[in-house]
């Protein structure tokens, strides 16, 4: 039977881009199965569309086999920031490895589409800079970032794997910093941090010198950015960029963040995390070519909507609100 809209799966859907993406996808007139072991996703992100028949949320953890009946499938599952990924580093290379193997299978059992959620990690801390597709990387194969890096470099191996061996239709997006509202406030994510340290008047925590760069995009450009790689023809596997490229120094993001919430915060330095890398900016041609994709929202509009979402979150928690640890300082 010929069927308008399609059954999507979301692995990692209660987390921060997954939620978005479940949003989007409904917003297209899909059918959303979001699969979560809830780690560092939270219902509380995925609430507001319960309501919509079209939307499930199932908990499981990726790492065990799913058997279920989808048309497409984004494999997003797997906490993303340092604090988080760290906490567990043998649960994140499983998330990462094991995960990738299930979502596989699934995938070629059912023939369908599977889109993974890499990142600029894999090119580790680049020599190349901005960073192009072909970069191979700079990893540190056994430092405290490498359960992320390495297990993401590996899921990536077994994309293009199934790819070759299976004939697995696969998408493979490498993500550069995101932000946007639903970042959890405590995962340590500098973009997060920084905002809630402003808003609740506390010093401002940047590590090292300030002097390294991020380049931010704003979540809803990513979402449609990874919509438009999971809609494109077969032969777009990637790996392709997916990031703004206006760089900022980080120092430069503590500043941007005091000017627009009005803080009086005060910059504090703290001692840089190992293996931070130094610098990050995503060669976007490949995107731009094959998914005629780039951002469109700048650092400042995102920034102040981002604001706003947590300055919202925390009246809501101070009014005694469900919350994920967001009460501002008394
Ligand atoms: P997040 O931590 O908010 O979301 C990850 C989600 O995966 C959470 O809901 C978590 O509970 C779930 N999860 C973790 N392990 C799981 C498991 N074993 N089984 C089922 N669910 C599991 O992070 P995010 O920022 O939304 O990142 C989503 C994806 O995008 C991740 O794969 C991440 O590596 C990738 N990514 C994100 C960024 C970014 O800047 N946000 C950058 C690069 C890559
Ligand atoms: N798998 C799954 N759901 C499916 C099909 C497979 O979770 O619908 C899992 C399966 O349990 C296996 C993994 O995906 O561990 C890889 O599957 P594949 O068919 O590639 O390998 P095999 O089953 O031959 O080991
Ligand atoms: N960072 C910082 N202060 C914070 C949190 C992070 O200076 O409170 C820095 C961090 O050292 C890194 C950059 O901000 O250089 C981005 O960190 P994040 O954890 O958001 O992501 P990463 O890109 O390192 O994975």
């Amino acid at each position: 039977m010929q069927r308008s809209h399609k059954r999507v799966l979301v692995t990692g859907g209660a987390g921060f881009l997954g939620s978005h993406l479940c949003e989007a996808l409904l917003a297209r007139g899909h059918e959303v199965l979001c699969v979560d072991n809830f780690f560092t996703g939270s219902r509380l992100n995925v609430t507001h569309l319960l309501s919509d028949p079209r939307f499930e949320v199932m908990r499981h953890d990726i790492t065990f086999p799913l058997f279920v009946e989808v048309d497409e499938i984004y494999n997003l599952a797997c906490p993303a920031s340092p604090v988080h990924y760290q906490h567990d580093p043998v649960q994140t290379t499983k998330t990462s490895i094991h995960g990738a193997i299930n979502m596989l299978g699934l995938a070629k059992r059912l023939k369908a589409p599977i889109l993974q959620a890499s990142t600029s990690e894999v090119y580790g801390d680049p020599e190349v800079h901005p960073q192009t597709e072909d970069y191979w990387g700079r990893v540190n194969p056994i430092g405290p970032r490498s359960c992320y890096d390495e297990g993401k470099r590996c899921a990536e191996t077994l994309f293009f794997d199934y790819n070759r061996q299976h004939g697995v239709n696969i998408k493979v997006a490498r993500i550069f910093n995101t932000y946007g509202p639903r970042m959890h406030p405590n995962d340590g994510r500098v973009v997060s941090n920084f905002v809630v340290q402003a808003l609740r008047g506390e010093p401002i925590t940047v590590y090292g010198s300030g002097k390294q760069t991020r380049s931010f995009c704003y979540v809803s450009d990513l979402i449609e950015g990874l919509i438009r790689l999971m809609e494109s023809p077969a032969d777009v596997t990637g790996p392709i960029n997916l990031g703004n490229p206006r760089e900022f120094t980080i120092r430069e993001l503590a500043e941007l963040a005091i000017r627009y919430t009005g803080s009086a915060s005060e910059i504090v330095l703290r001692p840089l995390p190992q293996d931070d890398p130094r610098q990050r900016r995503p060669d976007i041609a490949r995107a731009r070519e094959l998914l005629g994709w780039e951002p469109t929202v700048e650092l400042e509009a995102g920034l102040k909507r981002t604001i706003a979402y947590f300055r919202n979150a925390m009246a809501d928690a101070d009014a005694g609100e469900p919350s994920r640890g967001l009460r501002a300082a008394t």
